[in-house]
């Protein structure tokens, strides 16, 4: 067995690995950028080494400083987590030049599956069903449009080099093609730095079911059942499961036994995971279950599989890459209840899921659930990386209780200011579509005005807001009894802007809830009226209540302070610090509400700002190519 171990990466993942190493006696080196200079991996590591600045590609990308930081260190083994290097052969090759052990399959495996065009044709040829498509060389615009006419509509463009979700383009009619390609080649140049893309049928009730398997160095493979990533939002998973609804014995062996034929056909060793697409228009159907592409490394779902298996992954991956024999025959795994993992991402789903950054002055992940976290309360969440904060996963006898005890571990996540998407995790994890367990890959999408309904404080919310704040200002129901109350409680009530009681005085105020204006009741027992699952804080700002996962900032409505002057102003401004790539409209120009304005790329995905109303573009301080801050005045609409 290896006796110790660089891990190439950071975050959750990292303080994973850490964790199985350290229990199996592994001496442990962490590796971090400036931005991580105080992050949890690095702290938990016995040893940790400085690789760069900020930006991954001047840290965790550079595959010669992480393996100049394995030698320095003396460790034995380069683990690179998920993400980042993990499917780069060519570091996989340089770092077994470099005499040290690659945790991961053999670069020529990983270069087989590195592009979805090579991977599907070699599946082909290996028996594998995979999804029908265009897979070709010729590039031009012309080829790849007639071959989606060929195809026939809805079809999919897909970056070759892509990963995560990115690089892909849903496209429903011969006329929206030349748009969704170039938006598709722009994105994949920039993310994967190929622009090449090939073009399948897009699957309708499209389920994602992947398989686990793992091969070890003496010509074994197995599989570990199956996951079901079929929430996912933008291409981007949100909950996955183990096993999967719905899917019966013949089925899973059917296309369990299709993966491990995938993974023998790229000779593969160590973790790895084959993706299917399956359209579940009339259920789980081993006919139609097709091969999408395989991930050679760690994913981040694998909890569930551990959970249902009871085994440790990371320890097979490393029992492995020491030349050992895979812990288990597949004759001796089995199935055990259900596991359920939601990914809390730091983002604000209210507005429209914009990552959210910043420190998290108040943290608290759930106490029941396995967390998986990279985070600890005063850290930092920093535009550089991936906005996933953490992992809840909880395991159970019955899918049904592992989703109701999920949702309610993620009913208090706390991340204050942090905003985060616990309550859009919460509302789906309740949702009766998922609980159906028949939700298909579009159903998030389909479904966010409705998952996105509890967002809005409820009235009992309110209400204990409002009680709080009137007690805290020093306030008591017989003082407001009293047309010109503003002005006697105390000084407190002589900053207040606007103050106005539409119901009969001492029975409401108004407050600012998440920056707007409402009116609230006022009742004597403020913290009864709202649910078992929620938290009631005292921040710098104002009272925090977090309702099943929502976070709720009230405050009194300072004359000084931040009013929802926003809503009805139309000053656009960056969200966060990102790059312009495209921006769609000319100083002087009329707008429609809704209407593209401009594209930004930032945390890697690409946002798109529009227009908040009908009007005339006043103000336009946006060009493709610059780089923009936080808060940025992009553009200024006004009201036509
Ligand atoms: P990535 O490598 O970026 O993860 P995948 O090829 O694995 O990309 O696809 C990601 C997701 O996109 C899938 O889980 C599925 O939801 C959707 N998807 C991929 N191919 C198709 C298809 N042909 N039809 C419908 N949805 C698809």
């Amino acid at each position: 067995m290896i006796q110790s171990l660089l891990i190439a990466n950071r975050g959750e993942i990292a303080c994973r690995i850490i964790r199985t190493a350290r229990r199996l006696g592994i001496r442990t080196v962490a590796v971090y950028s400036d931005a991580d200079a105080r992050a949890l991996h690095v702290r938990q590591a016995h040893e940790a080494v400085h690789i760069g600045p900020s930006p991954a590609r001047d840290s965790y990308l550079c595959g010669d400083k992480i393996i100049a930081a394995a030698k320095a260190t003396g460790a034995e083994a380069i683990h690179p987590g998920y993400g980042f290097l993990s499917e780069n052969a060519d570091f996989a090759q340089a770092v077994i030049d470099a005499g040290l052990v690659w945790v991961g399959p053999k670069p020529h495996s990983i270069r087989a599956m590195g592009l979805k065009d090579a991977a599907k044709k070699l599946m082909q040829e290996a028996g594998v069903p995979t999804t029908p498509g265009y897979l070709g060389e010729d590039q031009a615009p012309d080829r790849l449009k007639a071959e989606a006419d060929a195809i026939g509509y809805p079809v999919l463009i897909k970056a070759v080099a892509g990963g995560g979700g990115k690089g892909m383009r849903r496209v429903d009619a011969p006329g929206d093609f030349a748009d969704a390609l170039t938006s598709c080649k722009r994105e994949a140049a920039s993310s994967f730095g190929d622009d090449r893309v090939l073009v399948e049928k897009y699957i309708l009730s499209p389920r994602h079911i992947e398989v686990q398997v793992f091969g070890d160095s003496h010509g074994q493979i197995v599989h570990l059942f199956e996951r079901d990533c079929s929430l996912q939002r933008r291409h981007q998973k949100v909950i996955e499961e183990a096993p999967a609804p719905g899917m019966d014995e013949a089925t899973r062996e059917a296309v369990c036994a299709a993966a491990v034929k995938a993974a023998k056909a790229v000779d593969y060793e160590g973790a790895g995971t084959i993706e299917f697409i399956a359209d579940a228009s009339e259920g789980l159907r081993a006919d139609r279950i097709w091969f999408m592409e395989m991930n050679t490394r760690l994913q981040v779902e694998h909890p569930v599989t551990e959970e249902i298996t009871g085994q440790d992954l990371v320890e097979w991956q490393l029992r492995v890459a020491s030349g050992e024999k895979l812990p288990k025959r597949q004759d001796e795994l089995s199935i055990d209840g259900w596991a359920i993992e939601a990914r809390l991402y730091a983002e604000d789903p209210a507005k429209g899921f914009l990552p959210s950054i910043g420190r998290l002055k108040d943290l608290c992940l759930s106490s029941l659930a396995r967390v998986e976290s990279g985070v600890e309360k005063g850290g930092e969440v920093s535009p550089f990386y991936d906005p996933m904060i953490a992992k809840l996963v909880v395991h159970a006898g019955s899918r049904d209780e592992a989703a109701t005890r999920l949702a309610r571990a993620c009913d208090t996540v706390v991340t204050w200011p942090v905003r985060n998407n616990a309550g859009f995790l919460s509302s789906l994890l309740r949702d009766r579509t998922f609980l159906s367990g028949k939700a298909t890959t579009g159903y998030i999408g389909e479904s966010l005005d409705r998952l996105l309904e509890a967002a809005a404080p409820m009235e009992g919310v309110l209400e204990t807001a409002a009680s709080l704040l009137f007690r805290e200002a020093g306030g008591s129901l017989s003082a407001i009894d009293s047309e010109d109350f503003p002005s006697k409680p105390g000084q407190i009530w002589n900053d207040l802007l606007g103050f106005r009681l539409n119901r009969a005085p001492h029975e409401s105020m108004v407050l600012l809830a998440d920056g707007n204006l409402v009116e609230g009741k006022i009742g004597t027992a403020p913290e009864q009226n709202i649910g078992a699952g929620s938290i009631i804080r005292g921040t710098d700002d104002g009272i925090l209540i977090v309702d099943r996962g929502w976070p709720h900032l009230f405050q009194l409505p300072r004359s000084s302070g931040a009013t929802a002057g926003a809503a009805g102003d139309g000053a656009i401004t960056s969200p966060m610090p990102g790059r312009i790539i495209a921006v769609e409209v000319a100083a002087g120009a009329s707008v429609a509400k809704g209407q593209k304005l401009v594209t930004l790329e930032a945390m890697k995905m690409e946002h798109t700002l529009t227009a908040p109303f009908d009007g005339i573009v006043a103000e336009l301080n946006a060009t493709p190519g610059a780089q923009v801050s936080e808060g940025a005045l992009l553009v200024r609409v006004n009201p036509s």
